[in-house]
């Protein structure tokens, strides 16, 4: 076989169908989000990032950046090792102890990142539970999905947030077999949230656990940052509750948090727990000192919430069609894949704004959108500029306008 053929007519393929992925070369300033640096083939340009999931700007916090630097004076680089052998330091300890009250568990697992913690907890869980029954919603993420794919175990998918399908599913299968309800509460693309309490009341009634992602909730929702579940008062009801370290608490890694037994099983049956060097120290005390921060502090939460209401409101004002949902997330729909990778370019060229295009298969075709995330520290002339450039190319594009 011609390797090298093989991967170039791939990867062409790939470009025939508008999916080829192009990276945005950019140097993040400190003290600067969300403005930052772009290298091109013309040199070096200023662009304001719309597309982060540092949603609160916390990689940039004095704080955590502060934290990471006196690790690393105090412990050096690396962990030296998986957890097992010579890996766990004293920042892992106090981590997890952090992360399982900030969910009110008893216990909690870091892992190298969000994926790898769905992906290893999800996969351990799938597969060594005999005869067990997984129901998934059909918005999930790769990395659950993978996950239980990996499982090799019966898994059902249900309707996307429809409690009345997850329970006819439910009722229709074995009730000897032990099953599991796996499901996220804000989803990332169309930024809407799961009916977490209607989930649990059906898990509860067939003798289902339940495994909830929040990766884009922790942090930003609930008193102190504990994620939709916790702003609901539903943390108790959840087997599982799965973050990320590195979206809004703007490091790396992550995590579960469920019981201690749960927690030991994982810890001790997951290949991708154990084999698997441990996050370096100096991540560990960024992330601690993030969430201790965001466990205090609201200032952030609501200023976030503002700016996403600001920029909701002068698109509206501007007949920009985005979908309307509870979160942070704010989708604007293009629904052409060549036309949205188009006007993301000019953006990015012409006006120094950066919102990457999502298209298939991260989005169902039809629907290719530009998925914008205001932070706290985007300005109101950064907003203001971000809708003036949208308000143009709405025109010069011919896109619909929503109808006010
Ligand atoms: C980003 C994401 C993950 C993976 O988290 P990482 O820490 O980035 O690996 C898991 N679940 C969902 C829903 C995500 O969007």
């Amino acid at each position: 076989m011609n390797f090298e053929q093989f991967f170039r007519s791939e990867l062409d393929g790939l470009h025939e169908e508008g999916r080829y992925r192009v990276f945005a070369d950019l140097e993040r300033q400190r003290g600067q989000f969300p403005k930052a640096r772009r290298h091109t083939a013309d040199g070096v340009k200023d662009v304001t990032v719309w597309c982060s999931n540092d949603y609160l700007g916390m990689g940039q916090h004095p704080k955590v950046i502060d934290a990471m630097k006196q690790a690393i004076d105090h412990c050096g680089a690396g962990a030296g090792g998986t957890r097992n052998i010579s890996g766990t330091t004293h920042y892992h300890v106090l981590l997890e102890q952090e992360l399982a009250d900030l969910h009110g568990k008893e216990s909690a697992l870091l892992f190298t990142s969000g994926y790898v913690s769905n992906w290893a907890a999800l996969g351990t869980l799938c597969s060594r539970i005999p005869g067990i029954i997984v129901f998934s919603d059909a918005g999930n993420h790769a990395s659950m999905i993978e996950g239980i794919r990996h499982a090799k175990c019966e898994r059902v998918i249900f309707k996307h947030n429809s409690v009345a399908d997850l329970e006819a599913k439910l009722a229709a299968a074995d009730p000897a077999a032990p099953k599991l309800v796996a499901f996220e509460s804000v989803y990332s693309m169309d930024g809407d949230i799961a009916p977490i309490k209607e989930i649990c009341d059906v898990a509860e009634r067939y003798g289902a656990m339940t495994y909830l992602d929040e990766v884009h909730a922790v942090g930003m929702y609930g008193p102190r940052g504990g994620g939709i579940a916790e702003r609901e008062g539903l943390m108790h009801r959840l087997t599982v509750i799965e973050g990320t370290l590195g979206k809004a608490f703007g490091v790396m890694g992550g995590y579960i948090a469920a019981s201690a037994a749960l927690c030991d099983y994982i810890r001790s049956f997951a290949s991708g727990f154990i084999f698997t060097t441990a996050l370096p120290p100096a991540l560990a005390a960024g992330a601690l000192a993030s969430i201790r921060h965001l466990k205090e502090s609201q200032v952030e939460r609501f200023a976030h919430q503002e700016r996403v209401r600001r920029l909701r409101s002068l698109l509206d004002r501007n007949g920009i069609p985005h979908l309307p949902n509870p979160s942070h997330i704010v989708p604007v729909i293009v629904g052409d894949a060549a036309k949205c990778k188009w006007i993301s370019d000019l953006l990015l060229d012409n006006c120094g704004i950066y919102v990457q295009p999502i298209n298939y298969p991260t989005v169902p075709k039809k629907t290719e959108r530009l998925r914008i995330t205001p932070t706290p520290l985007h300005s109101d002339g950064d907003i203001d500029h971000l809708v003036g450039a949208l308000h143009q190319l709405w025109s010069r594009c011919a896109l619909a306008r929503a109808v006010a």
